[in-house]
């Protein structure tokens, strides 16, 4: 059987590393010559928009999936259409994750908490949803923005003047800055058949719009029941099948909604070595529609992930219990290059390992 992958990055590339014990084969398509999951399966070489290699893909694959949300979802429908391609997560979940104010009134709609937020299309409107939603805010383009790209924080007129100027032109949206306490994530797996799989709640620190460390679990029990009672609902909401991430902020005990990714996520990266079934097995679980995999802790784990160069193999991997994922990329400033995981008996033992582990890699991150 074989899954067809849109986009061939590291996580299409842990997608198969995940699928091949379970029998499956892989068919990937990517624009670039080294993606990471092309040095592990097979490759289409071309646009995410070929409709020839796509037609391909489809023909070939059992179902097709995607490891990244910005692909073409005009494109991916059509192909749909034309050849009967089963395309999971759907197409309407990929489509509302791919525009900032498609999610906002999503989580609205599902009565999910989120910021308070203006659509902006000119300088004027800027204004305007200053005046509505306040100082200090976030000025974010509506589509294409990851890692914390293509977005701007407003404290002053003269600011937001200036982060129009770098980011008009383009689709935004306005919100409110949250001085948050944490920020968590919650994953969770939908199957064909409709069971749901949620896992233990990560907790999650970014540098610069980038994620540094996640650890799992995290939090008290209250928000991991309402992070997993609002995953539910969008996964319910889509008849989704796959993975699904939402990434929230936590203010005050509070939950709110930032934004949801359609598909397998660098903050549960840690379920490889750190759950029973890892969130990239049980998404090919979920969208093949067999039984979903457990989803408990076999610890409480730390992931941190190695931007821009990859530290000496020996000795990251002489410290006991740590596990390194190279994928394979060349370095390149920001980049992410790979990734490495500890998994121990307590929180209180986790969070001090980790925090050796991040000043031995020199990683500014402090663990409160
Ligand atoms: P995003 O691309 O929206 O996930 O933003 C990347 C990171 O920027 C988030 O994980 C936060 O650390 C920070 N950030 C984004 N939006 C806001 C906001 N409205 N208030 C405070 N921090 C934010």
């Amino acid at each position: 059987m074989t899954v067809g992958i849109v986009g061939a990055g590291q996580l299409g590339r842990m997608l198969a590393l995940a699928g091949y014990p379970l029998g499956l084969d892989f068919l990937c398509l990517d624009p670039a010559r080294d993606a990471p999951a092309g040095q592990v399966a097979p490759l289409l070489r071309g646009a995410f928009t070929d409709r020839r290699l796509l037609a391909r893909l489809a023909r070939r694959c059992e179902v097709l999936t995607f490891d990244w949300e910005n692909v073409s979802v005009a494109h991916l429908a059509a192909a749909s259409r034309q050849h009967r391609a089963r395309i999971c997560p759907p197409i309407a979940a990929l489509a509302a994750g791919q525009d900032r104010v498609a999610e906002k009134r999503l989580f609205e709609r599902l009565g999910i908490p989120t910021t308070r937020w203006r659509a902006v299309g000119s300088a004027a409107a800027l204004t305007r949803a200053i005046a509505t939603v306040g100082m200090p805010g976030v000025l974010k383009t509506r589509r294409l923005g990851y890692d914390g790209k293509g977005q701007a924080v407003v404290h002053t007129a003269a600011q937001a003047a200036q982060a129009w100027r770098t980011l008009g032109g383009v689709p935004l949206l306005y919100e409110e800055f949250v001085p948050f306490d944490c920020e968590v994530s919650i994953i969770g797996a939908r199957s064909v058949s409709g069971e749901i799989a949620v896992y233990p709640l990560c907790g999650n620190v970014h540098g610069a719009g980038v994620l540094r460390l996640t650890r799992a679990p995290f939090g008290p029990h209250s928000w991991q029941r309402r992070a997993a009672g609002y995953l539910r609902r969008v996964l319910r909401h889509f008849h989704y099948t796959g993975i699904l991430t939402i990434e929230f902020f936590v203010q005050r005990g509070r939950l709110i909604a930032n934004e949801m990714a359609p598909r397998v996520h660098n903050s549960g990266h840690w379920t490889i070595e750190g759950a029973v079934t890892s969130q990239f097995e049980n998404h090919l679980r979920a969208i093949l529609d067999l039984p979903l995999g457990a989803t408990q802790p076999r610890g409480f784990s730390a992931m941190i992930n190695l931007i821009g160069h990859l530290p000496a193999r020996a000795a990251l991997l002489a410290m006991p219990g740590v596990h390194l994922h190279d994928y394979g990329k060349q370095p390149r400033v920001g980049r992410k290059v790979g990734h490495c995981t500890l998994v121990e008996p307590t929180a209180a033992r986790r969070d001090a390992r980790a925090q050796r582990l991040l000043d031995e890699l020199a990683v500014d991150v402090r663990i409160p």
